[in-house]
C-alpha cells in the first residue's frame, strides 16, 4: 500500500539533486542509460534515488557496498518498472551483494556458477561482477540483474509463477496461452525460440518468463521479429516499446573498469 507518509518521505527524497557521482556512475557502468532519452532518464534518476534510499543492501563475504553498486543495481531493477510503478518492489525487503560468482549448485545455470537468486521471503542475492559483466553488454540478452528483478515482479504477482500482475484482468488469458505455446516450444528445443531465448529458460516458467525479460530488454529486435507474440505481450505489461530506444549498434561499449 501506499500510504500518505510514504508518500510524503518520497517526495522528500526527489526534492534531493541527483548527485553528481551518481550521474558519473550511469554514464559509465550502466550503458543502457545512455540510451534513454532525457524524460525517461530523469525518471530512472528519480527511481534510483527513491529506491537507494529506501532498500538495504548488505555485502556478503566480506563485501564493502559502495554507492557505486548501490546506483547500479538499483538502476537495472527500476528500470524494469520505469513504465510500470515502484510498488511492484514493495516486498522486496534486501538486497545481498556477493563479491565473486560462487560455486554453490552444480546444477544451476552458468556451469554451476552462482550469478544470483530471489527469494520468495523478498531477498535479491547477486554477484556482483556478475551484474557489471550483464550490463557491460546491453545487447547480448544477458543480464543476471535483470533475471533476478524480473522473479521479484514474478513474485508480485503471487509466488514464482511465470506471470507478474498484469495492467488488467482481461490480459491474463493471452499471456497465459502465449507464454504456455513459447515454453512448450522452448522445451522441445525449438526454433525460432531458441534463436532469442537461453535455453535456461525452458526449466519452469519463472525462469521462461525472467529468461525472456532479459531478452525483451537487450534484444528487442531479435524477439520481435522470432516471437513477435511473445513480444507483444511484453510490450504490454512493461508499457513500452524498447525498440523505440537507440539501437545497440549506437551504443560505443564500455572499457574495462
Ligand atoms: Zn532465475
Amino acid at each position: 500500500m501506499f500510504g500518505w507518509w510514504r508518500r510524503r518521505r518520497r517526495r522528500r527524497i526527489l526534492e534531493q539533486p541527483f548527485p553528481a557521482a551518481w550521474e558519473e556512475v550511469l554514464q559509465r557502468k550502466v550503458p543502457f542509460y545512455r540510451t534513454l532519452r532525457e524524460e525517461q532518464a530523469a525518471r530512472l534518476r528519480g527511481f534510483v534515488q527513491v529506491f537507494v534510499a529506501e532498500k538495504p543492501f548488505f555485502g556478503a563475504a566480506g563485501l564493502e557496498v559502495t554507492d557505486e553498486m548501490r546506483v547500479v543495481i538499483a538502476a537495472a531493477a527500476v528500470r524494469l518498472v520505469l513504465h510500470l510503478d515502484l510498488s511492484l518492489y514493495d516486498d522486496l525487503r534486501e538486497i545481498v551483494v556477493y563479491p565473486y560468482e560462487v560455486l554453490r549448485h552444480p546444477k544451476r545455470e552458468g556451469q554451476g556458477a552462482f550469478l544470483g537468486e530471489a527469494h520468495s521471503f523478498g531477498t535479491v542475492v547477486l554477484s556482483w561482477p556478475a551484474v557489471q559483466a550483464g550490463l557491460a553488454d546491453p545487447c547480448d540478452g544477458y543480464d543476471t540483474a535483470t533475471h533476478e528483478f524480473a522473479h521479484v515482479l514474478d513474485r508480485a504477482g503471487g509466488g514464482f509463477s511465470g506471470t507478474p500482475p498484469l495492467r488488467a484482468r482481461e490480459h491474463y488469458r493471452a499471456w497465459a496461452e502465449v507464454m504456455a505455446r513459447r515454453f512448450a516450444r522452448l522445451r522441445g528445443g525449438s526454433w525460432p525460440e531458441r534463436h532469442v531465448l537461453r535455453a535456461y529458460g525452458a526449466k519452469n516458467e519463472a525462469e521462461f518468463f525472467a529468461v525472456a525479460t532479459e531478452a525483451f530488454f537487450e534484444r528487442p529486435e531479435r524477439m520481435q521479429q522470432a516471437t513477435p507474440d511473445l513480444y507483444e505481450e511484453l510490450r504490454r505489461f512493461f508499457g513500452f516499446d524498447p525498440q523505440q530506444d537507440p539501437s545497440c549498434d549506437h551504443l560505443e561499449r564500455p572499457g574495462p573498469s
